[in-house]
């Protein structure tokens, strides 16, 4: 089998007629922990997983960008001079966006040389694996090396955010592109979404045997949007009767206080918050300190609060993560924003297919879509491949 590394060049050769001159990956990633908390000011801990986005790349001396991927049939150009946030439109508005973005934030001082990209990934889209940061991250460190911005991982990760929150046009946080970038084997990016400081915290997960399954259920809710933007509210409307800037400013022992204040579902909103933040500072103290079989109740308990405090489950969630747990994982819960989307489950590598068949068992029974549950692991963030 031919691996993604040749499928990209030779694909980048077949469309452009030239070989690349080099070629570049990047991770997407899950969500180990922390769920809601990054517009809160809070803490979250992804991973980059073994799935990647691959870019080649080559110089082009008359100032055009052009990029085309396995992904879309529509290929794009833009001289370099146009580029612009409004200008840019569909899936070519990632990479042509990392490349306005790269402009803005070295404010010109780059060396702006004109390019053919080909983009191939192994990241499923829209699974909440992020492709999107995925695809940003990689096109982030290629044109940074075409361009000798010289820019540290931090900043490319605000390039990749500033490409999707202003040429794509989703208002979306720095996690993503935070992990793809800072990512390392068998480690996570402990991410505090306030200061933006990051710290890279082994997983251990290879020592103790551990993968973790992701189970897409491939629902999606239509109210996914109004729904999250109804819990940014009330977390909004929590903080602002608590006196404080974010929800990060509220501790555990403030909670009773907040009961007196709120009104029953914004503290439970509020609750929610507060808890999952220690849950992520607690999840990284028991790594360092007791290891990763330690920290299943963590996840459980985030699933809980999900599901009963957040409300953002869904009865396909709720079965996939009782499934799970009770055919082997360690832990388990729903991942990303809610209302649809995947579940996680930390579960012994010769637990997987049991886990598996008992989730797939599950969905038939209560005549649910049969989902996709594959294995990740925690791996190295952006990198150059050749
Ligand atoms: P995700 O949860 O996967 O990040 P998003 O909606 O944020 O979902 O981003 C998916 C979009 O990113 C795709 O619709 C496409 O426009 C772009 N994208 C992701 N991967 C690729 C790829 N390999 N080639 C081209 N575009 C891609
Ligand atoms: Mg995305």
């Amino acid at each position: 089998m031919i691996d993604l590394r040749t499928e990209t060049l030779q694909a980048f050769a077949a469309v452009y007629g030239t070989e690349a001159a080099s070629l570049w990956s990047a991770p997407g990633r899950v969500n180990l922990i922390g769920e809601h908390t990054d517009y809160n000011d809070g803490y979250v801990f992804p991973f980059a997983i073994d799935r990647r986005t691959f870019a080649a790349l080559a110089a082009r001396t008359d100032g055009v960008a052009r990029v085309a991927s396995s992904f879309a049939a529509e290929a794009a150009e833009i001289p370099l001079a146009d580029l612009a946030p409004e200008r840019l439109s569909g899936w070519s508005a990632y990479p042509l966006g990392v490349a306005w973005a790269l402009r803005e934030v070295t404010a010109g001082r780059a060396e702006e040389i004109g390019f053919d990209l080909f983009i191939h990934s192994d990241v499923p889209v829209g699974a909440g694996l992020s492709s999107s940061a995925a695809i940003e991250s990689a096109v982030a460190v290629a044109l940074d090396d075409l361009w000798d911005a010289g820019l540290d991982r931090r900043t490319l990760a605000r390039v990749g955010q500033l490409a999707e929150n202003r040429a794509v046009g989703a208002p979306t946080g720095i996690m993503d592109q935070s992990a793809s970038l800072l990512g390392e084997q068998d480690a996570g990016v402990f991410l505090d979404c306030r200061t933006l400081d990051a710290e890279v915290i082994p997983l251990g997960f290879e020592a103790a045997d551990l993968v973790l399954l992701v189970m897409d259920t491939h629902v999606s809710h239509s109210h996914a949007t109004g729904g999250y933007s109804a819990r940014r509210a009330s977390c909004e409307a929590g903080a602002q009767a608590l006196g404080v800037e974010a929800l990060r400013d509220v501790t555990l022992a403030d909670l009773p206080r907040a009961r007196d204040l709120l009104d029953d579902e914004t503290f439970r909103r509020v609750r929610h918050v507060v808890t999952e933040n220690e849950r992520v500072l607690d999840a990284v103290r028991t790594l360092r300190e007791r290891g990763p079989l330690a920290i299943g109740d963590l996840l459980d308990a985030s699933h809980r609060s999900m599901r009963d405090d957040f409300e953002i489950s869904t009865p396909e969630l709720d079965l996939a993560v009782e499934t799970a747990l009770n055919a082997g994982a360690l832990g388990a819960r729903m991942t990303g924003g809610g209302f649809g989307g995947a579940a996680i489950a930390l579960t012994p590598s010769d637990h997987v297919s049991r886990v598996s068949h008992a989730v797939d068992t599950a969905f038939a029974e209560h005549g649910y879509a049969s989902p996709t549950i594959f294995p990740v692991r925690a791996s190295a963030g952006a990198h150059r491949e050749a």
